[in-house]
């Protein structure tokens, strides 16, 4: 089954943050600042963000301990915080 987070990354036709309109064949990602599928330019920008780095570790962290619980569906959303998905 899909979660609702896949299909919003799946589905997303306009960048929620930059306006930019995406093809079906464009990457999307997730934020890892509010977890809103963006565009890989918006990506780029929050990877220039001075505390991207320790924000990215925060999130690995406590989903390693929320995976224990919850493997499955906390790796897949991990991942594409950090990996682009495709339609
Ligand atoms: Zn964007």
């Amino acid at each position: 089954m899909r979660e609702q987070w896949e299909k919003d990354l799946a589905c997303l036709i306009v960048c929620p943050r930059c306006s930019l309109r995406l093809e079906n064949s464009a990457e999307r990602i997730l934020s890892i600042y509010d977890h809103e599928p963006i565009c890989m330019r918006c990506k780029k920008e929050e990877e220039l963000r001075s505390d991207y780095t320790e924000r990215s570790k925060q999130m690995i962290e406590q989903w390693m301990a929320e995976s224990e619980l919850n493997y499955g569906d906390i790796a897949g959303y991990c991942y594409h915080h950090f990996n682009p998905f495709k339609c």
